[in-house]
């Protein structure tokens, strides 16, 4: 598990500036929510600290190694998406398994588009196997495992791809608002699976959602965020009770 630092980050799309001079440290096994409204730069942060995206300026650091450049898949870090982003010819074990079957690739070799799969030797078989076994239990999908993405629910493709974050024991989970596609008593629910799951792997979060009431709820802090800038992050009780900015109040629904 690690902490991440976010130094500086400024990121350009054209004369668009999207990232303005962002500055986050965030402690081993935190969980920090990243809130602001739709278009403040959430989801380019998160990216950017993925490596799906270069920043335009700064830099970013997982336990103190500056990863600025390098490749997505060597960052150790999951990702998980508000779309779910599950192979649909794919069952549920086969798509929990892509991380580690990407791993087990040589360089520059390619993972096959159409399963049936599992490359290397039988004990690295059983060895995958045996790891997406673990993450389907601990998800409650364990009876799942055959069936194809299409065969599911919202809530239980969700599952899925958190099983497919969880499987690669990541230093960090980056989580880009994976419940805004739930109904209501789904986000419930699953919201406090995600709390529980932290609490379980002690693992580094970072949370992105635009519902306040999700953050408060299951943040060490909250980043909130407006235009490109983090204007404020703190305890949910100190950004409820203390915003610095009227904007934070006004975000959070502050008595101020
Ligand atoms: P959020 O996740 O907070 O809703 P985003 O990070 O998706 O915000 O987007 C922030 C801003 O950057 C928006 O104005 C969006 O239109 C713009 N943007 C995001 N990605 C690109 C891109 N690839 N090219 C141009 N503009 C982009
Ligand atoms: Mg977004």
């Amino acid at each position: 598990m690690a902490g991440l630092s976010i130094n500086s980050i400024t990121k350009r799309f054209g004369e668009t500036e999207v990232l303005r001079d962002v500055t986050l440290d965030i402690a081993d096994a935190e969980f920090v929510s990243l809130v602001g409204p739709s278009g403040c730069g959430k989801s380019t942060l998160l990216r950017i600290i993925a490596g799906l995206e270069d920043p335009t300026g700064g830099e970013i650091a997982i336990d103190g190694e500056a990863v600025t450049g390098m490749r997505a898949a060597d960052r150790n870090l999951s990702m998980v998406f508000q779309s779910y982003a599950l192979y649909p010819h794919l069952t549920v074990a086969e798509n929990i398994a892509v991380p580690l079957r990407m791993r087990s690739l040589s360089a520059g070799q390619r993972l096959p588009v159409i399963g049936p799969f599992l490359p290397g030797s039988k004990d690295k078989r059983a060895e995958i196997t045996a790891a997406v076994k673990d993450a389907a239990e601990m998800l409650e999908i364990g009876a799942l495992l055959d069936r194809k993405p299409g065969q599911l629910s919202g809530g239980q493709r969700q599952r899925v791809a958190l099983g497919r974050a969880l499987v690669r024991s990541p230093a960090a989970f980056l989580l880009d608002e994976p419940l805004s596609n739930l109904d209501a008593k789904l986000r419930v629910q699953t919201r406090a699976e995600i709390a529980q799951l932290h609490r379980r792997l002690n693992a580094t979060f970072i949370y992105v959602t635009h519902d306040q009431v999700e953050a408060m709820t299951m943040s060490d802090r909250i980043a909130v965020m407006m235009d490109g800038e983090i204007l404020q992050c703190d305890s949910p009780s100190i950004i409820y009770e203390d915003p610095n900015d009227i904007r934070v109040a006004e975000f959070i629904g502050s008595p101020k």
